[in-house]
């Protein structure tokens, strides 16, 4: 091979395993993510102006108002069309978002955040534990699962702060452990014959394999996780969601094609088992001294 095109071979070689660091530096997906996370799944209306746009079971909820969406999670960063997708099957416009928010700042709900929000322009309204995980992609996260891109914060919320958009009003509920700002959403929708309560619950499952007094930069996880556990005991809801459908079985009480139906949401008896067995696990997690 003549020196020229040698040269030329070495630098676009070079060009390309540079181009692969830097895009490993920012987003490192892993190979080995459940098959179900992005595969496919009919969008459809759970309950009154709240509809079902997530993949299989990564779950993302899309709320519609006269003045315009709210998004509440992304799945990965390949999914950003399969949502887009499901929003226009429905037939709203992915660019009537107008805020973005997320249960938890990790990779599987995170991920195709600052591609949607560059699309639409919405605002992200993010907890505040989360939110330097969400600005640096998820570097500064304590169990560093993997990292995505980072996405632009325009409002930092605290405990019990309304998000508001036309008739909407959701309440975020600080549930702190699994990341430093995961959180659940509270709020109203009512259909033809009803009001419901919605919760929109981040399940306070153990993320980390190390033990909980070995991880300094989170000395608060093991008060933070009881915490979360008490308050989520609390609550009244009608219907319970979550962030992954696995968690309140979404794939048990909806098949695709299934007529409108809120009632089989109506599940407290299975919200509050998730919450007896994710209790167990966390006390045998403080015995590990
Ligand atoms: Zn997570």
């Amino acid at each position: 091979m003549p020196t020229s095109i040698l040269k030329k071979a070495v630098l676009i070689a070079l060009i390309l395993f540079a181009c692969q660091f830097a895009n490993a530096q920012t987003v490192s997906v892993p190979e080995n993510t459940p098959p179900e996370w992005s595969a496919p799944y009919q969008p459809f209306r759970i309950v009154g102006n709240l509809y079902y746009v997530g993949t299989y079971d990564l779950a993302c909820y899309l709320i519609t108002t006269s003045e315009g969406n709210i998004l509440i999670n992304t799945g990965l960063a390949a999914s950003a069309d399969m949502i887009n997708k499901n929003i226009k099957t429905l037939g709203f416009k992915p660019a009537d978002t107008r805020i973005l928010l997320t249960t938890q700042a990790h990779f599987d709900h995170m991920a195709a955040m600052a591609t949607i929000q560059r699309l639409t322009g919405a605002k992200m309204m993010v907890n505040r534990g989360d939110s330097s995980v969400v600005a640096d992609g998820g570097k500064s996260d304590y169990a560093l699962i993997t990292t995505f891109e980072p996405v632009k914060i325009n409002r930092i919320l605290k405990n019990r702060d309304t998000v508001k958009l036309g008739t909407m009003r959701l309440v975020m509920l600080n549930h702190p452990g699994h990341t430093k700002g995961s959180c659940s959403f509270l709020f109203d929708v009512k259909d033809k014959q009803r009001s419901y309560r919605v919760l929109i619950a981040n399940m306070p499952t153990i993320v980390t394999g190390k033990k909980f007094s070995e991880i300094p930069s989170y000395t608060g996880i093991a008060s933070d996780y009881a915490y979360t556990l008490r308050e989520m005991k609390k609550l009244s809801f009608d219907i319970w969601l979550a962030s992954h459908t696995s968690q309140f079985e979404l794939h048990k009480k909806h098949k695709p094609g299934d007529k409108y139906n809120p009632k089989a949401f109506m599940d407290k008896k299975g919200y509050d088992a998730s919450l007896k067995d994710l209790q167990l696990q966390f006390s045998n997690k403080i015995k590990e001294k």
